[in-house]
């Protein structure tokens, strides 16, 4: 069941505001997040966690439209580099990957022909599945249940996401090498 053009049109506006400009992903991410929204149907905004599967202008439609943020652990990011993302209804369990499957013409910078896109039915814009998505206990929103001091750099490190190391718990920077090295001066 796809929403009206009205709809999709509003919820795209408040991307644009977001996002800072029109493109494609918030066209096409407007459209998927609307889709599992409507299929994971959550009673509150607290009910819903989406997993979204790439950190470009879709991932900002997305939060956009769900309301899910990475600072509150409601929005997950896997770096797959895909067009798609997971929505799960953290009451029933049930969860829903939708994935852009738009095979028309390509817009380019064209902003009134990518809108046009907002008119198509579901089955033209995207495609989705029933899934199987659980949390792991550290990935739960809420308090953080682990908060221990890296043995060899001493800065804390959340939610489980430390080693074990010859010294004890070692953070995953210090463990496996970290993307950054400090300067020396
Ligand atoms: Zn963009
Ligand atoms: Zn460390």
């Amino acid at each position: 069941m796809s929403r009206s053009r009205a709809e999709y049109e509003a919820m795209l506006d408040k991307c644009i505001a977001f996002h800072g400009h029109l493109c494609m992903g918030q066209i096409l991410g407007v459209r998927v997040a609307a889709k599992g929204m409507e299929l994971a149907a959550p009673a509150t905004p607290r009910d819903i966690i989406v997993a979204v599967e790439n950190e470009r202008c879709i991932a900002d439609a997305v939060l956009t439209v769900t309301g899910t943020r990475i600072g509150r652990r409601t929005l997950k990011l896997h770096k797959y580099g895909k067009m798609a993302a997971t929505f799960l209804n953290c009451t029933t369990g049930k969860a829903y990957r939708v994935r852009v499957e738009y095979r028309g013409p390509q817009p380019g910078d064209d902003e009134i022909a990518m809108r046009e896109i907002l008119g198509l039915s579901d089955e033209e814009v995207v495609a989705w599945d029933e899934v199987n998505f659980e949390l792991p206990e550290f990935e739960q929103p809420g308090r953080p249940k682990r908060i221990v001091d890296c043995s060899v750099c001493g800065e804390k490190v959340f939610d489980g996401k430390d080693v074990d190391g010859p010294h004890g718990p070692t953070c995953l920077a210090c463990a496996q090498g970290a993307y950054y090295s400090i300067k020396v001066l």
